[in-house]
Formats: C-alpha cells, sequence, structure tokens
C-alpha cells in the first residue's frame, strides 16, 4: 500500500475574486470546482487543477472575505512546488508572472513567487516519468504550464519528531535528504525548512493542509495505519468527490488522507467542471439562502468564453 503523492493542497484567501483571477487566469489553472466549505457553508471553496480535475494538481481554497494575511510559521506549509516540462517555461513564467505584477525570482532551475496574499510557489524543471497534470488557458501554450505538483515545504523545528509517522505509517521514503510519497502512479516531494523565529498565524494566504492520495479502496486501512502510527485521524469524512481523513503529523502539520475517487465529475459533466455552484447533497435544500450570502464571482475562463 503506498501513497500516490499529493492529492490537494488547501489554502486560504481573503478575497475569491482576486483568488480567482491568479489561479484561473495568470497562472491558468482550470477551476474545477465551485461550492462551499461543507463545515461552514456560508464561505467558498474553491478548487484549481488541471482540464480533468486531478488529483496531483488540485489546489483549493477557503474564503474568509476580507481575512487577515497570515504567515507562515512552524507547523505549516510554507511553499508549494510544481512542476513545469522545460527551462523555456520558466523563461515564460518570467515574463507572465511580472506582467501580472507578481515579482519571480529565478533561481536556475526554479522560479519563485507569491500569490497576491503572500503564498509562495515554486515553479520547478522536473525529469518525471509522471503523466503531466495541466490544463488549458488560451494564452499558456500547453507544453509551458503547470503540470501539477512536485512538493511541499514546510517548516518544524524539530522535524526528526516525524521520521516514525512518515517512514513507518505512510510509507513515506528518504530520497536525497527529502522525503518522498510515491506510489503507482505518482509522488510527491516533502521537505521541512527551519522555521522563522515568529510563530505562524492562520490566515489568507496560508496553507491550511495538504492532502496525499490514496487507492480509493485502501482509504479505510490507511486510517488504521494512522492509528497504529500514533495520530490520531479523524473518522472517515465524505467529502463527495473523495473520501479524507485528517489527522497533525508529529511537526504540527494538519495532513489529510484522501481518496483518489468517485473525483469532481461525479456530480458536473466533465465539458463543464466548476461554472456552477455546486453544493453536496446535504446541503442543496439550502441552495437559496447559501447563494444569497456568497459573493458573486467571475470565472475569467468563461469570461473569455463570452
Ligand atoms: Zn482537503
Amino acid at each position: 500500500m503506498k501513497l500516490e503523492g499529493i492529492h490537494h493542497i488547501t489554502a486560504i484567501t481573503g478575497d475569491a475574486q482576486r483568488n480567482v483571477d491568479f489561479y484561473a487566469g495568470t497562472l491558468g489553472l482550470r477551476m474545477v470546482k465551485k461550492t462551499v466549505n461543507q463545515d461552514q457553508p456560508s464561505v467558498y471553496h474553491l478548487f484549481y487543477a488541471d482540464e480533468r480535475g486531478s488529483a496531483g494538481s488540485d489546489i483549493t481554497f477557503f474564503e474568509f472575505p476580507d481575512a487577515a494575511r497570515g504567515r507562515p510559521g512552524a507547523g505549516m506549509v510554507h511553499r508549494i512546488g510544481w512542476r513545469v516540462g522545460s527551462p523555456e517555461a520558466l523563461d515564460f513564467w518570467v515574463e507572465r508572472l511580472r506582467a501580472a505584477g507578481a515579482a519571480p525570482e529565478r533561481d536556475s532551475d526554479r522560479l519563485r513567487f507569491a500569490d497576491p496574499e503572500g503564498l509562495e510557489h515554486e515553479l520547478i524543471v522536473a525529469e518525471t516519468g509522471d503523466e503531466p497534470l495541466s490544463a488549458d488557458h488560451p494564452e499558456i501554450p500547453i507544453e509551458l504550464a503547470l503540470q501539477g505538483f512536485r512538493s511541499a515545504r514546510a517548516y518544524s523545528a524539530d522535524p526528526d519528531r516525524s521520521t516514525a509517522l512518515l517512514a513507518e505509517a505512510l510509507g513515506f521514503e528518504p530520497v536525497d535528504g527529502v522525503w518522498q510519497a510515491r506510489g503507482e502512479r505518482r509522488g510527491g516531494l516533502w521537505h521541512y525548512d527551519e522555521p522563522p523565529a515568529q510563530p505562524g498565524i492562520q490566515g489568507a494566504g496560508t496553507v491550511h493542509h495538504i492532502a496525499w492520495a490514496s487507492e480509493t479502496d485502501e482509504h479505510e486501512a490507511w486510517r488504521e495505519r494512522v492509528l497504529e502510527g500514533g495520530a490520531r485521524p479523524t473518522p472517515v469524512i465524505d467529502r463527495f468527490w473523495f473520501h479524507s481523513i485528517y489527522f497533525r503529523e508529529p511537526s504540527g502539520v494538519l495532513f489529510e488522507i484522501a481518496s483518489l475517487g468517485p473525483g469532481f465529475d461525479a456530480d458536473e459533466d466533465p465539458e463543464h467542471l466548476g461554472e456552477k455552484l455546486v453544493l453536496p447533497p446535504f446541503l442543496e435544500d439550502r441552495r437559496a439562502e447559501i447563494e444569497a450570502i456568497l459573493t458573486p464571482i467571475e470565472n475569467p475562463r468563461l469570461a473569455a468564453r463570452r
């Protein structure tokens, strides 16, 4: 039993429209699901990914309107790594990010930048046989597009305390000084860095949790493994598009293990993912109330089609 790399990463935004403009506009991801936070349905939960809404490419945001900026500290993810296919892709992204007002910093085969709320990303030219997971965008040639997650970096004052859970329960393997979760299809890298002196603050522009992907029929067994490893997982929660368990790993990062199925096309035509507000069945009877509270947002992909 192996985890299939990163399933999704969930962060916080204080401004849904600016978030859509950056992730679906500038970065050229596809908004694959526009829904609400299932635990707090008065706020959006926005999902961006490749063209098919694949696990491995899916960054999601809870919107807390006008949330104050947070900052990453110990026990928090502080940077998200994305694969790109070539050094030429980095050349392209330097120009595109500058034009969008970001300040990308290039360091040989990497390009670092932050989103408008300070969430850090890194584009990495990566040699891998994993399938590239890209979205179609009229301004971004497909060979230069983001290709899904490569890695995530978190802060930990004492990363050794995470070793047993990662290695024994979760099956991560040390590769060149970093951890790798690799299954049959995909892998994802996991790094710990020395934390800044100041404690972290959860807020806009910070990561809430990182989810690792499990085969759908192995999801229950992962919960047992996590329990045996000494962490305290939640019961399995049905998120409708996937099943989830959550637990804190010993360095303090909130981990989720999410199943690969059913997937985002379980309730929407793949041609029209993310175009309408989708509610899980248990919230459907509150649709009018929920829609009245949410700020309308414009998806640049749909705007371009008009
Ligand atoms: Zn999640």
